[in-house]
């Protein structure tokens, strides 16, 4: 290793501007930088970092040039390094390092760090080979884990509600190890090999992915949770000392091998440790705290304190596994940049200040980074020996690898083989099902029909919907047996029709080859052939009877003139003449034949000519046939499309019945509920007023008897008898208001009783058959009800009407026995009671007060209608719009409705083509 150079650890402070929340909520910013310098102030407090950004310092986008690109550059020299950011949730960490990068957004300095490195890779990939790995953890609650595994962890909830990490069996659980030498590495975590920028931009995209869901799946999480994306460059620089020629791996045996990692950190928010620090940690804190940053607190403090550090005080890595993983980053082998973020917003003030201690303390870190060389050289050269060595050994077997070959061949041929032999095994297959479907044809004849499926032919033209069908109404009402015989007709037909086409065919097939034999184009030759040959023989008989003849008339000659000679030549000639007799006798007999052989030429043209007749009408049937098949399966589908858009209908109408019947009934509910509660009002008033004129009836006993008796006093007199005033004022009112009820239960039970004749009448007008077409608007309803409906609603009419009757009645009597009481008061006199002026003073003052009173009310009640009347209307115009809005959505709705049909139909009828 090389020799440690000192250096602190580096810090920056990033301001992020106000956001939306803080700016809402009208925040003021509390921080504030010295300008010209790297200093911060909060209040009182005053710190100086290595660099400041944002709200008056530097701007965010020197960030990365002035504090993480010497660190890239370092990576090629082989040290290792650390960015860390720290600061409250909602302090803009995430931002700063570009953990949640989405699609290409550059402005973390996580994005800025892999371009740089893949530049500065590819000025010097030609001198040196790289090689790169990157993985990402998030350590929660003390667990490490892979953001990078592609396998998900499945989570189990706890019967307490905690979600609980269930490790998937044969992955053992992520785990950090420190190496002999000190170095720390994390066992079980997926290191992917990168080559380009693309892939590895899309593992940090992933990595942010997999956070987001768990942290949505936690009850984010993600401010609890700090996420460490690690990159590792190895390279090796050729040092070509050997000669290029010499092709062996001792080639290598000159370069130099170096290895580093940057560690990008996103930390936890920090407000969860607050309450820890120099102080340690208060306990008895009710709320959560993460022991990550708990001990990274306490770490730094350890660190930073230089007092604590002469003293050698230990430094508590081994807190957490956070404190762990940072052990090289704090205090060891790493050159490390704190980004300590905060926000301005004065809320925050008291975070930030805590932020800043902290970063402050940090400052005073001082870490030690070496080189990584010799050391993972001197592993590699042995391991390469090893390769070396192993290569060798597997070159003298030699073996294994020819066996392979060989058996990965046998084994490509068996396949192979084994695919033809399935091939023709499948064939085979479809070739007996052929077989067995012609047999089992001829064995049933046409009854097989509704028994079998697929294979018969006057199935095959129609598609699996048809079969769906068939199946769907096999048990239905005799208008479903009638479309199933419907179609079985037409298939039944289509089958005779096309057994008669393929007889058609048949026989034009025979009768064509027939007339093959018959020899059409040769014929007209042979006639030829034998009339020139009938005519030569005709010469040829001519000339042989002249000869004859001749010599006829020279025997003749002879004969007349001579005698012995003569005699001699004579039946010399008589022979010739005989041999020219049996020639000519021959001759005719050959012209015979020839005759008789051109008679028959001509019966088998007039056979051939039958049979060209006989074809044509053949074709003419056949083409006649296919034209009927034609019609009769357009007809069928005209049938059947009709028989679909009629289903359609039913339905149609079948939903809307339901409908209509859901309305009903709800209507009959409401209204049942209205009835009750104006019926249960009305009867309320009703006892009310019979309590009130019993209670009359027994005090004027009372007061008569008073009055026979001994006057009472002055005092109680003159109560008595406001009350008594009181008492008449409420008998009246009451009576007014049964009398309002009785009139508006009298209404409802003229409504309810005309409906009910009104569908009693419907009800046997429709029961004799006939359907009234009268009617209004609001009693086309009732007629178009199902009767079940109105079965339904006229006993619902029926229980209301018996409802509303008897409280008719209740409410009549007690009508009837105050109107009695008040024709007796008047005869009587009402103020009989009223003896002295002093008496109707007082009854007069008592009256102007409760009419006073009673105005006032009414006033106040009106203007309250008022109001109430001025909300209706309002909701009335919401009502109507909102109406409006529905119209027009149904409207639409049925548009797209008959699009989509249409674009159905046409897309039904290009799938069925009509096969002649
Ligand atoms: P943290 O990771 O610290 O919890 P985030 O990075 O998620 O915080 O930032 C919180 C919010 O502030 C985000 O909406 C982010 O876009 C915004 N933000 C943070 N830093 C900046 C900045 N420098 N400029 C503009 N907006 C920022
Ligand atoms: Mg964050």
């Amino acid at each position: 290793m090389e020799a440690a150079e000192n250096c602190s650890v580096k810090v920056a402070v990033h301001i992020r501007p106000l956001i939306g929340d803080e700016r809402t909520q009208g925040c003021k910013e509390s921080v504030t930088v010295t300008s010209g310098k790297p200093q911060v102030q909060i209040g009182t407090h005053s710190f100086t970092f290595d660099h400041v950004y944002g709200n008056g310092g530097s701007p965010s986008s020197s960030m990365f040039e002035e504090c993480v690109a010497p660190l890239v550059d370092g990576l090629f020299q082989g040290y290792n390094a650390t960015v860390l950011a720290y600061g409250q949730t909602g302090s803009g960490k995430t931002y700063t390092m570009g953990t949640a990068m989405k699609d290409g957004c550059q402005t973390g300095l996580i994005p800025q760090v892999m371009n740089a490195l893949f530049k500065k890779i590819e000025t010097l990939k030609h001198q040196t080979e790289f090689q790169l790995h990157v993985s990402f953890i998030e350590i929660l609650k003390e667990e490490v884990r892979d953001l990078l595994d592609s396998e998900p962890v499945s989570k189990s909830v706890t019967p307490n509600g905690n979600a609980v990490k269930v490790t998937v069996p044969g992955r053992p659980p992520i785990q950090i190890r420190e190496s002999s030498n000190g170095v720390i590495t994390l066992a079980g975590s997926t290191e992917v090999a990168v080559t380009t920028l693309q892939e590895m931009a899309t593992c940090l995209e992933q990595g942010s992915i997999s956070r987001a869901t768990g942290s949505t799946n936690m009850n984010n999480q993600s401010s609890r949770s700090h996420a460490i994306f690690t990159i590792t460059l190895e390279q090796m620089c050729k040092i070509q000392s050997v000669s290029s020629g010499n092709d062996t791996l001792d080639n290598d045996m000159g370069e130099e091998y170096l290895c580093a990692k940057l560690h990008l950190v996103d930390l936890a928010g920090s407000e969860r440790a607050k309450r820890t620090g120099s102080d340690g940690l208060r306990l008895k804190e009710g709320i959560y705290i993460n022991r990550g940053l708990l001990a990274l607190g306490n770490v730094i403090s350890a660190l930073g304190d230089e007092k604590k550090r002469k003293e050698g005080v230990h430094v508590p890595y081994r807190d957490s596994k956070l404190t762990r993983l940072l052990q090289d980053s704090l205090g060891g082998n790493s050159k490390t940049v704190m980004i300590a973020c905060i926000s301005p917003a004065d809320i925050n003030a008291e975070e930030s200040l805590n932020t800043l201690k902290y970063a402050n303390r940090a400052r005073n870190i001082q870490n030690k980074p070496v080189v990584n060389r010799d050391l993972i050289s001197n592993e590699m050269q042995k391991m390469r020996q090893q390769l070396q060595y192993l290569q060798a050994q597997l070159c003298a077997r030699g073996g294994p690898t020819s066996d392979m070959q060989i058996l990965k061949e046998r084994i490509s041929w068996l396949e192979a083989t084994n695919e033809d032999l399935r091939r023709e095994l499948h064939e085979y297959r479809s070739r007996r099902a052929v077989v067995e479907c012609c047999e089992s044809d001829a064995q049933e004849g046409h009854s097989c029909f509704m028994k079998s499926d697929g294979h018969k032919r006057g199935f095959q033209s129609m598609d699996s919907s048809d079969y769906q069908m068939d199946e769907a109404v096999s048990d239905e009402s005799p208008e479903e047996i009638d479309e199933v015989a419907k179609e079985l007709e037409h298939a039944l037909r289509r089958n005779t029709m096309d057994r008669e086409l393929i007889e058609l065919n048949k026989r034009l097939e025979q009768k064509e080859s027939e007339m093959k034999l018959v020899g059409g184009a040769d014929a007209e030759a042979l006639k030829q052939h034998f009339r020139k040959k009938i005519m030569e023989l005709e010469d040829e008989k001519r000339i042989v009877q002249i000869e004859r003849d001749h010599l006829l008339v020279a025997v003749e000659n002879r004969a007349a003139h001579s005698d012995g000679q003569v005699q001699k030549t004579q039946e010399m000639n008589v022979q010739k003449l005989k041999a020219l007799e049996a020639q000519i006798s021959d001759l005719k007999k050959k012209q015979e034949n020839q005759v008789e052989l051109l008679k028959q030429k001509q019966r088998s043209d007039e056979a051939a000519k039958r049979l060209q007749a006989e074809i044509q009408y053949i074709k003419a049937q056949k083409v006649q046939l296919q034209h009927k098949i034609k019609q009769e399966a357009e007809q069928f589908r005209q049938w059947k499309a009709s028989r679909e858009k009629e289903l359609l209908q039913l339905r149609k109408e079948g939903r809307r019945n339901e409908y209509e019947r859901h309305k009903l009934e709800a209507l009959n509910q409401r209204q049942k509920m209205v009835l009750q509660r104006k019926t249960e009002e009305a009867a309320m008033a009703t006892k009310r007023l019979k309590e009130l004129l019993e209670a009359r009836k027994s005090s004027t006993r009372d007061n008569s008897v008073n009055h026979n008796g001994h006057a009472p006093n002055g005092q109680s007199n003159e109560k008595s008898v406001r009350r008594w005033l009181d008492q008449e004022l409420e008998v009246m009112v009451n009576v007014r208001e049964v009398r309002f009820e009785y009139e508006k239960q009298t209404q409802v039970q003229t409504a309810l009783t005309e409906e009910l004749t009104l569908l009693k009448q419907v009800d046997e007008l429709s029961s004799n058959g006939d359907i009234p077409h009268i009617v209004n608007n609001g009693q086309s309803r009732l007629l178009s009800m199902s009767p079940n409906a109105r079965m339904e609603r006229i006993a619902s009419l029926e229980h209301m009407l018996s409802m509303s009757s008897n409280v008719l009645k209740a409410m009549a009597s007690q009508l009837s026995e105050a109107e009695e009481r008040e024709r007796g008061l008047v005869g009587r006199g009402r103020w009989n009671q009223v003896r002295s002026i002093n008496d109707a003073k007082n009854l007069l003052q008592h009256l102007f007060n409760a009419t006073a009173e009673a105005r006032c009310q009414l006033q106040e009640k009106d203007l309250e209608i008022k109001d109430l009347k001025q909300q209706l209307k309002d909701l009335t115009a919401l009502l109507w719009q909102s109406e409006a809005q529905k119209k027009e959505l149904v409207k639409e709705q049925k548009m797209r409705e008959q699009a989509v049909a249409i674009a159905l139909a046409t897309s039904a009828s290009a799938a069925h083509p009509i096969g002649a």
